[in-house]
């Protein structure tokens, strides 16, 4: 719409696309306001528009991903998760276990990485394991005690659902639903992510495209949800030495192609304690908003993921680095 566009100019071309049978979906931005045309070849009805007022341009989003792309929108999203922006040039750190083992040492972990100054509480309650005879978590009664930890630390709780029949359970309790990588193309379950408004949290697939990534995305925001975090948590190649590839070149990709916000988790990407700082602030580094880590206070114990977890004197030297690299980026942590 134009910068002069008034209220009605703007309702008669909602209106308007409502009667054609398409969707619409509204982006306010300071200079102007778009109004997006969602449906199948939507581009083709740009006659029945010419005689509307208050219309700058009708422009075609090139990209199969529209209400993701920055053609829709050109400022970056920042989620606000209760106070907690991510999104913004404040990076923000979640840690926690893979997964939620019992309350007392989710509770260590937690006060350990807020005293360090993480903002979001991970821990997976239900676990998508490879194996069938792996740990599979500890369902509802882990979703109480990351309810526990947030409502001592202050933490905000982000955690795993893997089927649709539990987001409304999961939701019950978490401030961001983590979608994982082996249910990035689970359409059933990001559509049902997407209808219960809370911010998502969207692992790429470890063998999907960006674009397929962002067309995931794409299924969340149409639902109405615009609350989506992207995550990096490493691909598939040929190489076996570390369990995954930190894919760094989708950080600057993601924020090149979409407003919206994106985080790395390099515990999952190299498999390797060992790997996991440098990673992470190599991802800082590429413009990642921010990190996810695995945290444990005993990794040799771990019911998952040990051999990536740091203890906490590792993450306490992550959280040095990182702060002094913030600072050289002229970045603040959140
Ligand atoms: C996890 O965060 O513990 C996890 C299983 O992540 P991903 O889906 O990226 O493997
Ligand atoms: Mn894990």
């Amino acid at each position: 719409m134009s910068h002069q566009a008034t209220k009605a100019e703007i309702d008669a071309v909602v209106d308007r696309v409502h009667e054609i049978g398409l969707k619409t979906e509204i982006s306010r931005g300071e200079e102007r306001t778009l109004v997006g045309v969602i449906g199948g070849n939507a581009y083709a009805y740009k006659e029945a528009f010419s005689h509307l007022g208050g219309i700058h341009e009708i422009i075609p989003i090139t990209k199969p991903f529209k209400l993701a792309s920055r053609e829709f929108r050109s400022v970056d999203t920042v989620v606000d998760v209760g106070g907690v922006r991510i999104g913004s040039d404040e990076v923000v750190m979640m840690a926690g276990p893979c997964s939620v083992e019992g309350e007392e040492m989710l509770l260590e972990t937690a006060r350990h990485v807020a005293a360090q100054g993480a903002k979001v509480l991970r821990g997976g309650a239900f676990k998508p394991r490879t194996s069938p005879y792996s740990f599979q978590g500890l369902g509802e009664s882990a979703l109480k005690m990351m309810a526990t930890a947030r409502d001592e630390t202050g933490l905000k709780v982000v955690t795993e659902v893997v089927s649709p029949g539990d987001v409304e359970l999961v939701a019950r309790y978490a401030d961001i639903l983590q979608l994982g990588t082996r249910n990035m193309q689970n359409y059933a379950l990001l559509q049902e992510a997407g209808k219960s408004g809370k911010p998502v949290l969207l692992k790429r697939g470890m063998s999907s495209t960006v674009e397929e990534w962002l067309l995931a995305a794409e299924y969340v925001l149409s639902q109405g949800n615009r609350n989506v975090i992207l995550c990096e948590r490493g691909i598939r190649t040929f190489e076996t030495a570390t369990r995954f590839t930190l894919d760094l070149n989708a950080v600057p990709l993601a924020r090149e192609l979409s407003h919206l916000p994106i985080i790395v988790d390099p515990s999952q990407a190299t498999g390797r304690w060992q790997l996991v700082r440098p990673m992470a602030l190599a991802a800082v580094a590429a413009g990642a908003h921010g990190l996810i880590i695995e945290v444990h206070p005993t990794p040799n114990q771990a019911l998952s993921d040990g051999a990536q977890s740091l203890d906490f004197e590792s993450f306490d030297r992550l959280m040095q680095d990182l702060r002094r690299l913030l600072g050289a980026l002229a970045k603040q942590l959140a």
